[in-house]
């Protein structure tokens, strides 16, 4: 048995992972949840792994990047991504999941592991000369106040703290089947998203309606820096709120969340003028969200506004979108990587908390720390994931992200894509031009050393044991 105690604070996704994985490999491990005693302004249950907005854990069309990540996580036994597959639904040529048969199993799993211990309790303080004990921190976003507080005393360092947005979610039986009609993009993949044909006045009329909604007030502390200025919410760009993207001018949402291109509508044998898509929600089929439309409006806005969407026009909405805090720390100047907290290795730091951006990558990121926490444990120092690999690189880069020309202090957390992956050499790139081949040789390397890295720790009997 492992001489030292890990104990992993959040049950979310990367928590759960890092804990499964630490046991796995012989450590016991006490996994802190604070849901149901205190929620965040997101969840909705009190359940292990929750997912707070979309279903999805994003592609997994072959040499795609996401799809890397996952066939990496899958090599590396990931518990999390086993529960996803085994509990899929519909979703072209994404990963989604039934969220509630997800969870539960999880729970199951990690109800019977002997090694973990669940406490349900608010953790508010972390002991970093605890010499016995190693500390994963996988509070993710929505981190409690008094735990964020105790996390800038240790770091010393200002957080940085910007805004998501959640989707809404409609109920099924209330969608006009009748004005919709259910396509796969480029009829690629099954038909399994449900498309919402606009024509130019609809268009028109949504995009009036929505850029003169009213949005809700922000709180003082989701204001960033706290100075009483809302014009200070920091959106990510990958994830705008609908209506902030429609401001930016009258076809950007055509050539954004409602592009049309390659969904013909069977009525008129082309594609609408816009078009709005709903994907399934769970295996029931009884609900679908509405794809991209995350949105920071009141709900009775909400309602009047996506009402104008032909085919939701009475629709009962089951979930308004909404707006939310997102807290990460400045990883470049703070961890390793083998994700320490450089002045405190005992602590280790996951999920989207460490600056990584999206459910499979805050899982692939407790993968890790779990692992790295066992080898710690065992009185290892650990090896980190090769470079070369898409787990290594979403790593390299919250590491190193920091590290411009201009020594540029601004970090945003990132999912994961080829461009943090390492170039091809030049002379392989001016030989290829295809991008597609390019991505293949990309992926086929990092498999490669990533079977390679496992295999080096699986033979030494302990998770990547390295050179002291
Ligand atoms: C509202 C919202 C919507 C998002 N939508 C998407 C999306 O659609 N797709 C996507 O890929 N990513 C999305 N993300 C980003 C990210 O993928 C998720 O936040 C993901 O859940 C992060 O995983 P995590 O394990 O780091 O944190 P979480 O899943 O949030 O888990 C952290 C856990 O720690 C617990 N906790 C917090 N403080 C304490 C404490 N002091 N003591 C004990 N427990 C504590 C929390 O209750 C929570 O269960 C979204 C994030 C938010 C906030």
């Amino acid at each position: 048995m492992a001489a030292k105690k890990i104990r992993v604070i959040g049950g979310g996704l990367a928590g759960p992972e890092a804990a499964l994985q630490a046991a796995s490999f012989g450590c016991q491990v006490d996994l802190y949840e604070m849901r149901p005693i205190r929620s965040t302004e997101a969840h909705q249950t009190s359940d292990f792994a929750e997912l707070v907005c979309s279903n999805s854990l994003k592609s997994e069309s072959e040499n795609s990047a996401p799809w890397l990540l996952k066939q990496e996580m899958r090599r590396a036994n990931s518990f999390l991504l086993q529960d996803a597959d085994a509990t899929a639904v519909p979703a072209g040529h994404a990963l989604a999941v039934d969220r509630e048969l997800f969870s539960a199993r999880v729970a199951a799993r990690i109800a019977a592991e002997p090694r973990i211990t669940v406490h349900r309790e608010e953790v508010t303080t972390l002991d970093e000369n605890d010499p016995e004990t190693l500390t994963i921190l996988a509070s993710g976003p929505l981190t409690s106040p008094a735990l964020t507080a105790e996390l800038q005393r240790l770091t010393g360092a200002d957080h940085l703290a910007f805004y998501d947005s959640i989707s809404p979610i409609v109920d099924a039986t209330t969608i006009d089947m009748e004005k919709v009609y259910f396509a796969a993009r480029w009829d690629k993949g099954t038909a399994d998203y449900i498309n919402c044909p606009f024509t130019k006045e609809e268009y028109e009329t949504f995009l009036d309606a929505l850029v003169t909604a009213e949005n809700i007030e922000a709180k003082d502390w989701e204001k960033f820096p706290v100075d009483g200025t809302a014009d200070n919410l920091q959106y990510f760009e990958g994830c705008l709120p609908i209506e902030e993207t429609a401001r930016r001018g009258r076809d950007t949402l055509r050539f954004g969340p409602m592009k049309p291109a390659g969904l013909t509508d069977p009525k008129t044998g082309r594609w609408p003028y816009a078009c709005v898509q709903l994907r399934q929600e769970n295996l029931r089929a009884d609900s679908y969200n509405l794809v991209g439309f995350q949105n920071h409006l009141k709900y009775g806005e909400q309602a009047r506004v996506l009402r104008l969407i032909p085919g939701l026009e009475n629709a009962k909405f089951l979930r308004y979108g909404q707006i939310h805090r997102n807290t990460y720390i400045h990883a470049p100047s703070l961890l390793t990587d083998t994700l320490q907290l450089k002045q405190h290795p005992n602590i280790l730091i996951a999920g989207q908390l460490s600056g990584v951006e999206g459910y499979t990558e805050s899982i692939a990121s407790g993968l890790l720390a779990g692992r790295y926490a066992a080898a710690l444990a065992n009185g290892q120092q650990p090896t980190p994931a090769p470079r070369i690999s898409a787990n290594g690189s979403l790593t390299h880069y919250i590491t190193h992200a920091a590290d411009g020309p201009k020594g540029t202090k601004k970090f945003t957390p990132a999912n994961i894509t080829f461009d943090l992956l390492p170039l091809l050499e030049e002379e392989l790139r001016k030989k290829i031009r295809d991008k597609k081949e390019r991505h293949k040789i990309q992926c086929d390397r990092a498999l490669v050393a990533w079977s390679e890295w496992l295999s080096a720790s699986q033979s030494s009997g302990s998770p990547q044991l390295g050179k002291l």
